[in-house]
């Protein structure tokens, strides 16, 4: 699957493999699941994390905000790559999942792979 996510403007490395494990989809699966006939998933836009095992940088980000809603930004050169809810009630397109909290701009960030891409 993946072993690293990348800012796009900076191309730093932002999280690591075991961070990148965690992320879900629109209704919190894993990828690798079946497609589900959801605009979310479908036409994603976004990849998605739930608060667990956070990295230190992303964690002062949320506290900053009280752990409420913000923006996530890249730690080293700022650029905004995503946002956190903790609100919450934000539903995905077919309205049966609520989204995970925090979410990253697949546009603003490089998934990196596992073995070579050709
Ligand atoms: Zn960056
Ligand atoms: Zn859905």
């Amino acid at each position: 699957m993946y072993k690293e996510m990348k800012c796009k403007k900076c191309r730093k490395a932002i999280l690591n493999e075991s961070e990148v494990k965690q992320f879900v989809d629109a209704h919190n699966s894993k990828f690798d699941s079946d497609p589900e006939e959801c605009d979310s998933i479908r036409n994603g836009t976004n990849v998605y994390l739930t608060t667990y095992k956070l990295p230190a940088w992303l964690l002062d980000q949320i506290d900053a905000e009280n752990w409420t809603k913000g923006k996530i930004h890249c730690p080293h050169c700022q650029n905004k790559i995503g946002t956190f809810d903790h609100i919450g009630g934000q539903k995905c397109s077919c309205a049966k999942y609520e989204l995970a909290p925090i979410s990253f701009v697949k546009s603003k960030i490089d998934l990196i792979k596992n073995g070579t891409s050709l």
